[in-house]
């Protein structure tokens, strides 16, 4: 269970119950107020090599923008939803590209109007709107926290239209179990073979505990994808991979592989996981590859396009082995 260092919380959010559910939570944890959660002086000037020690804080805080952006993969939109950043520090995180170090957990205490949001927009839609709500967190770590997942799960049933989708690298699925969710919710747990999970995904769920969540949350009617990311084409990247889609094979149970979907995503890096990796964890493996990389844009890398094609060709032809009937929605 998540102990947190400090709090760090917006006075409003004492004017919502789980703004007040959270600071009695903590009430013996050191609190400190901040202005704003987007700018806290003190975490901004902090050395890079204190990314892990930072992780350990919680921001709480009012989220103030709630801009939809389309998206044309599992769901239509990307919202923004009860959290943004993680308690975990998987050395390629994408959420360091938008915060940089300040990658730390931050919950936002006004769901109500979050979801009130995505009901209103999924009833005015003639058609049927998925909401990818999970893209800024992870929210079974952080239902470990508010217990928002369920209280999303209870509030959204009734919805006569739409569905919620997240994606996840943990395990702590019993919360969720018994929730009447009438078939509205995508869970997407995202898996790496194990080796990678245990030197690049500092702080998450292991591979067992990934695939026994899948099995438990398909035997509870929920509607699964399975996310291979991101891919990292480290020297025995086939080996690896094949390994990892026949355990998949083997250990899913047989309503799962039914009808679970892919999405197979290679890894992109950049010069700020280079730099904050470097200080913050100076054993971990550096999966900055020169060979095999190369920049496209704003200190971003990834794959170059002959390991993405052999890459792409290797899943290609393994899963059509091992998943003959199961959906690929994209590899990119
Ligand atoms: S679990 Fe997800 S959000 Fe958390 S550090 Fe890993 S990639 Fe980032």
């Amino acid at each position: 269970m998540f102990k947190p260092k400090a709090i760090y919380f917006e006075k409003e959010i004492e004017n919502y119950p789980l703004g007040k559910e959270l600071m009695d939570k903590y009430k013996d944890i050191p609190k400190i107020e901040i202005e704003n959660h987007n700018a806290i002086e003190e975490m901004r000037k902090k050395e890079n090599k204190e990314f892990g020690n930072m992780k350990r804080n919680l921001i709480i805080g009012v989220r103030k923008t709630h801009k939809f952006v389309e998206n044309h993969k599992v769901s239509d939109y990307l919202v923004p939803y009860t959290s943004s950043g993680c308690t975990a520090s998987c050395l390629y995180c994408y959420l360091v590209c938008n915060y940089n170090k300040c990658a730390y957990l931050r919950l936002f205490v006004n769901r109500e109007q979050m979801l009130e949001k995505i009901v209103k927009t999924s009833l005015k839609s003639e058609k049927e709107l998925t909401f990818e709500i999970g893209s800024n967190s992870d929210l079974i770590l952080e239902n470990t926290i508010t217990n928002n997942l369920v209280w999303t799960i209870e509030n959204f049933k009734n919805t006569e239209k739409g569905k919620l989708t997240f994606p996840t690298k943990f395990d702590m699925v019993e919360p969720i179990l018994p929730l009447e969710h009438k078939g509205k919710i995508i869970v997407r747990m995202s898996v790496n073979p194990e080796e990678i999970i245990n030197r690049v995904e500092f702080g998450t769920s292991r591979l067992q505990g990934r695939i026994e969540a899948i099995n438990k949350l398909k035997e509870a009617g929920y509607q699964i994808g399975i996310l291979i990311a991101p891919v990292i084409f480290v020297e025995n990247w086939k080996e690896l991979y094949l390994q990892l889609i026949q355990r998949l094979e083997s250990e899913l149970s047989s309503k799962v592989k039914k009808d679970v979907f892919f999405e197979i995503i290679f890894m992109t890096y950049s010069y700020v996981h280079i730099k904050i990796n470097e200080e913050a964890f100076p054993n971990a493996i550096d999966l900055y590859n020169k060979d095999k990389m190369t920049g496209r844009g704003r200190g971003k890398y990834w794959y170059k396009n002959e390991i993405r094609q052999e890459g792409e060709k290797f899943f290609r032809e393994k899963m059509k082995q091992y998943f003959p009937n199961n959906e690929i929605i994209y590899i990119v």
